[in-house]
């Protein structure tokens, strides 16, 4: 749906973080290339995402909100 403002486990505020690292794999897969597990990783890091509780908030997250909203 909309990502969570804060991790789940350990609370550090990541959906500053979530629109960032969006807009750095768009950019990664502007020729239409996939990104690669490692550019992803060093996205993440770029980022300062480093424990796994985080990582996981933002990788597993899917953005629903627009699908959902018309039957609301
Ligand atoms: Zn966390």
């Amino acid at each position: 749906m909309i990502i969570p403002v804060r991790c789940f486990s350990c609370g550090k505020v990541i959906a500053s973080d979530y629109k960032q690292f969006k807009e750095k794999i768009s950019e990664l897969s502007a020729g239409g290339k996939k990104p690669t597990p490692k550019m992803i990783v060093q996205t993440l890091d770029d980022l300062h995402v480093e424990r796994y509780c985080c990582r996981r908030m933002i990788l597993s997250h899917t953005d629903l909100i627009d699908e959902v909203l018309p039957f609301s």
